[in-house]
């Protein structure tokens, strides 16, 4: 074992063989900003930014339109109070092309405590965030029909309900079930079954409006969510998908029909007694015979 041994060395040989992106800069917040005094082997091989070229300029040379501004001023803020600051953000690589970073910019004090560089260690998020985007698709939408689950709707209806409340605006909610489902199943199969569920979300789709939203609420049960829609504009919606479903010839032949349960907004709702008055409703429609709408 040695005795002495020269750290800077070791730190500087340490940080250049780092994994993560390393980035300092001079302590200048004002503009034109931080210069770059140093970038590690992890940042040119991240950023495409040969350290001879960013050494000199501002940090700021890796931030574009999609850059979080708020981001960028909170940092600033940090910076100012002496703190360290961690975040996300997109970045720009040498090419021009955005990937998502994530980083720490920390300051450097001197023996005396005053602040004389900032230290910035950067990591590409990229691969990540698209696979976080990709679970949020997978758990917000529904397999079988492409339509939202359950959790995204009632989302919907928190935001919804506190819209009516506050604006005095409409909002009602339609809850329907296919009518002796089971029949079809055991008739031709699961897997016509499935066809047909995804047919009909398909019609159903189609007569909705761009602003209303269609979940899967349960097996064959789907929720729609109509805001600024008062109780007659969702009796005739429902009405409306009753006929288009009563008259549709599905995969194999199959007709099926709908029971559908319809409930307005009133005050001092939430999501659950809500959706409950729909779904009474929709239990009215299946004991008067099925095949109907029956309004709450
Ligand atoms: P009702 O008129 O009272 O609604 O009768 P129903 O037979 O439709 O009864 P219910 O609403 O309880 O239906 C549930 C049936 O829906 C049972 C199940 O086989 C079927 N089902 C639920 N989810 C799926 C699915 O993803 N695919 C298929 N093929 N069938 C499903
Ligand atoms: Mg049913
Ligand atoms: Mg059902």
């Amino acid at each position: 074992m040695t005795e002495y041994a020269d750290w800077s060395a070791i730190f500087r040989s340490a940080i250049e063989s780092a994994y993560d992106a390393v980035l300092i800069t001079d302590a200048e917040l004002d503009l034109p900003g931080p210069r770059v005094l140093y970038v590690n082997a992890a940042f040119t091989e991240m950023t495409g930014w040969p350290a001879e070229e960013i050494i000199g300029r501002t940090p700021r040379v890796l931030q574009g339109a999609e850059t979080n501004p708020q981001v960028l001023r909170r940092l600033r803020e940090a910076l100012e109070a002496g703190r360290s600051f961690d975040a996300r953000a997109i970045n720009y690589r040498y090419d021009g092309t955005a990937f998502h970073l994530e980083w720490r910019t920390a300051p450097i004090r001197d023996a005396r405590g005053r602040i004389t560089h900032y230290m910035s260690i950067q990591r590409d998020v990229t691969a990540e965030q698209r696979l976080m985007g990709r679970l949020q698709q997978l758990a917000d939408f529904d397999d079988l029909t492409a339509v939202h689950t359950r959790h995204p709707a009632e989302n919907t209806l928190k935001v919804e309900i506190k819209r009516a409340e506050r604006h005095g605006v409409p909002l009602t909610v339609i809850m329907l079930d296919i009518d002796h489902f089971k029949a079809v199943n055991d008739k031709h199969g699961h897997a016509c079954g499935d066809d047909v569920l995804q047919q009909m979300t398909r019609l159903i789709s189609g007569r909705l409006r761009e602003s209303d939203l269609l979940a899967r609420w349960g097996g064959e049960e789907f929720l729609a969510v109509l805001p600024h829609t008062a109780i007659e504009g969702a009796r005739e919606a429902a009405e409306a998908i009753r006929g288009l479903v009563e008259q549709a010839v599905f995969i194999d032949e199959i007709g099926i029909t709908l029971s559908l349960g319809v409930a307005a907004h009133m005050p001092g709702d939430t999501p659950g007694s809500l959706v409950k008055r729909a779904d009474d409703a929709l239990y009215a429609a299946k004991a008067a015979g099925r095949n109907r709408v029956v309004t709450r």
